[in-house]
């Protein structure tokens, strides 16, 4: 069988070429027909493009030393690119949705599933020594530098993130291979083509799509009927996302200031998704989720109330103060609240992270972004990759036994930045953090002596490369390092210094 992107891949292998074939302990295709060069120690096989990108961001002994965990990251790298570019609606994440997603991947990737495994196995089986390769030689890193002065620290975390754009900026340059012009087939072949390459249809033509029309009816139906120009008055703005900008408002009818996000809905590719959404979001309700309020249509722009954060997100505090272990006992507590109330609902955040959790100027703890935000195909830098990948679980790389354990593994890398000041590996490019997080698994922690040993204990359940062996947020919630919590009131000093320091007072 050849497939669509299996042609692109595979490389005629020359007799007696010096290279051995690598089988890779996950789901990669055996059409891949990735080798390394027995001389020259480069992996053979791939796209030039994903070469390319590979020997300019990982050196060859890293390649070398783990060359399984490189084509997962590029992989995914590649991925998450070409959803970025096909503009996508970040629903609510179910299992099932993880599900469709993983084939959707294989797909993209032209992979066959049953295949895959099968040959897997036989791969594994046969070339044993080959599967499992040995960890990459650590960097040696530099001793812990003290926590710089604060404005310091958050310009440079700014600037590493501005840096990983570029870097992405110029990988996406490399990667944007126009597809079709490889595969004009693609969405065009008729039925009874004669190739028995599988042809892909074009998402548009899958999906079951109601009309503009349609949609704008049935959310004129759900949304308030009322004007929210003579219910709200617009103050500050608070800044801009993928979606759209988030404003302050307050709230006359209630008198209570408010968050508004407005969505400009002619610029969203998949509006009908926007309904499932606000269906849902209406019934959920939970004192750690920045909940849902109402949603207003004007025009073709929709608003979403939500309750207002005043202390802004935990990420000011992370990188501008130094938490009290009882401190960030208490902001995972209350993370780890939602995170539970999500997963009993069947529901997988997938996004857990300091920016994403805002903080009430009282300590009120809530998770925010668990759905309901649009991304809007457009040419923002940082809207190249699905998601930062510095906070994803091993198994969100590798793509095995992926579920709810994934919002587990990112709420242990937000306790490391509630330690650090930082996630591990924020200086290194996405491509190269997905390397290192396939090829090392658990992060160390620079400041793990100074710990208590429940705190140790604590991140040895969250972060652990084995999904069965991580705790759920369940068993978390009854962990000993959270039964001794500060109250969250001790936090407002933390947020007041950071907003002063970041002049971010709302
Ligand atoms: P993304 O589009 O990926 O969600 P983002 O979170 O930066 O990116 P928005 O969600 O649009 O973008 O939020 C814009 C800004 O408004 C962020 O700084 C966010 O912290 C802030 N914000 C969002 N919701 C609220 C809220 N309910 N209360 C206070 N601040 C909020
Ligand atoms: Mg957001």
């Amino acid at each position: 069988m050849s497939t669509l992107f299996g042609k692109f891949f595979t490389k005629p292998r020359p007799p007696g070429d010096g290279v051995s074939e690598i089988g890779f302990p996950t789901n990669v295709h055996h059409e891949f027909h990735v080798r390394k060069n027995e001389e020259t120690g480069q992996l053979e096989g791939l796209p030039p493009p994903w070469l390319k990108l590979l020997n300019a961001q990982l050196t060859r002994k890293e390649q070398n030393a783990n060359p399984g965990a490189a084509i997962q990251a590029i992989k995914y790298y590649n991925y998450s690119i070409k959803k970025k570019q096909n503009g996508t609606f970040k629903t609510l994440v179910t299992e099932e949705a993880i599900k469709e997603e993983s084939e959707e991947i294989e797909k993209i990737l032209g992979q066959n599933k049953d295949r895959a495994l099968s040959e897997d196995k036989e791969a594994s089986s046969s070339k044993k020594e080959a599967v499992t390769p040995p960890l990459p030689i650590k960097k040696e890193k530099p001793p812990v530098p003290p926590r710089k002065p604060a404005q310091l620290t958050y310009q440079h975390r700014n600037e590493e993130r501005k840096q990983t754009d570029d870097a992405l900026d110029e990988a996406l340059k490399i990667l944007t291979f126009d597809e079709d012009s490889i595969h004009p087939e693609i969405g065009n072949a008729p039925c009874h083509t004669e190739s028995d390459s599988p042809v892909l249809r074009k998402k548009e033509i899958v999906t079951q799509k109601m009309t503009d029309e349609e949609v704008f009816a049935e959310l004129r139906r759900i949304c308030h009927p009322g004007d929210p120009y003579r219910r709200f008055e617009r103050s500050k703005e608070l800044g801009a996302g993928a979606s759209g900008t988030v404003f302050i408002a307050t709230d006359i009818l209630k008198n209570q200031r408010v968050a508004v996000k407005d969505i400009d809905l002619s610029k969203q590719p998949r509006k009908e998704l926007i309904l499932t959404e606000i269906r849902v979001m209406k019934e959920f309700n939970h004192e750690n989720l920045v909940n849902f309020l109402d949603a207003y249509l004007i025009h073709d722009h929709l608003w979403v109330i939500m309750e207002l954060l005043d202390g802004g997100p935990l990420t000011d505090v992370v990188t501008e103060t130094v938490m009290k272990e009882k401190q960030i006992a208490a902001v995972c507590k209350e993370v780890l609240k939602a995170i539970n109330f999500l997963h009993l609902k069947g529901i997988i955040h997938r996004d857990i992270k300091s920016d994403n959790v805002l903080l009430g100027m009282d300590g009120t703890v809530k998770v925010t972004d668990f759905g309901f935000c649009a991304n809007i195909v457009g040419d923002e830098k940082r809207q190249t990759m699905v998601g930062t990948p510095y906070w994803m679980a091993p198994e969100v790389v590798t793509r095995k036994q992926y579920g709810k354990k994934v919002d587990i593994w990112s709420l242990g890398i937000m306790a490391i930045e509630m330690i650090e000041g930082e996630p591990p590996y924020l200086k290194e490019t996405p491509l190269r953090a997905l390397y290192l997080i396939a090829a090392i698994g658990r992060p160390t922690v620079p400041r793990w002596a100074s710990l208590s040993p429940e705190f140790q204990n604590f991140l040895d359940r969250c972060l652990q490369v084995d999904v069965e062996k991580r705790a759920s947020a369940d068993e978390l919630l009854n962990h000993p390092f959270l039964k001794n919590c500060m109250e969250l009131g001790s936090l407002t000093p933390l947020i007041r210094a950071a907003q002063k320091i970041l002049q971010k007072a709302l």
